[in-house]
């Protein structure tokens, strides 16, 4: 389902790139148009109500280019969706624990400092896309503080297994229905009331063409633990 998604956000990308890329070159050129028209010799020689209008044509373009770009963002977004199955492989060695602190502040903002601790991995270099590793991180870690009350405690702990590293977000919040840790990585399944359900299936899959893979626990004492593993480098 994940690939089906993937070959259908790619197409619509695909298809919204190509008007993309003259709605881009005709606002330059309608752009440079009105900038010239409101030079004031220009403005001079035109009719009050036109003058009005080349003025406020100015703002119109610029409304016009932001949406633009607000639209590329978001079909370079959904490119990213359609990845190709070696995505994620990697020869790139990264040091375990600078990367899971990197995820940490970027999930972390807003949040008092220690809400969020990272232990472990000084100096264990990992196997893995640097991009792909950080953004499975930063899905367990906004999921774990979605799922923490008020206060979010939460720990990242690093450590090596054999030729593979775990990196273990666990939290203190609500934990998951027994009944539902079989489905938190299917696509779409979400208990949130605006929720995509993606977070956890797209991250599993990252997890996969890391060479790697996740898993998700219930703590004994209350919250979630989900462990990513991935090969270690050395
Ligand atoms: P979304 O966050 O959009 O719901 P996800 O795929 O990231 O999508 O998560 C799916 C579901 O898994 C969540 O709706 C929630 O029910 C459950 N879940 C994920 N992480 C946790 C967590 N740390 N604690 C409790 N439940 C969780």
């Amino acid at each position: 389902r994940l690939e089906a998604i993937g070959s259908l956000t790619a197409g619509i990308a695909h298809e919204v790139n190509n008007p993309l890329a003259y709605i881009s070159t005709n606002l330059n050129t309608v752009d440079k148009f009105v900038a010239q028209l409101n030079r004031p010799e220009h403005l001079e020689g035109l009719p009050e109500e036109l003058r009005v209008q080349a003025r406020d044509a100015g703002e119109s373009l610029d409304d016009a280019q932001e949406g633009f770009e607000r639209i590329s963002n978001l079909v370079a977004r959904l490119k990213g969706f359609a990845r190709s199955p070696d995505e994620g492989r990697s020869s790139a060695v990264t040091d375990a624990h600078a990367l899971a602190q990197k995820a940490a502040s970027m999930a972390g903002v807003g949040l008092p400092e220690a809400a969020i601790r990272v232990a472990g991995g000084e100096g264990q270099p990992i196997r893995g896309s640097e991009g792909a590793v950080t953004q499975i991180l930063v899905n367990l870690l906004l999921n774990a503080v979605q799922a923490s009350g008020s206060e979010p405690d939460i720990e990242l702990d690093i450590s090596r297994r054999e030729d593979e590293v775990q990196i273990r977000v666990a939290d203190r919040g609500c934990g998951i229905d027994e009944e539902a840790l079989d489905q938190i990585f299917d696509p779409f399944y979400t208990t949130k009331r605006s929720g995509s359900g993606l977070g956890l299936s797209i991250s599993y899959d990252l997890a996969e063409r890391l060479g790697g893979r996740l898993e998700a626990a219930n703590r004994k004492d209350g919250g979630a633990a989900f462990s990513l593993f991935v090969p270690a480098a050395v």
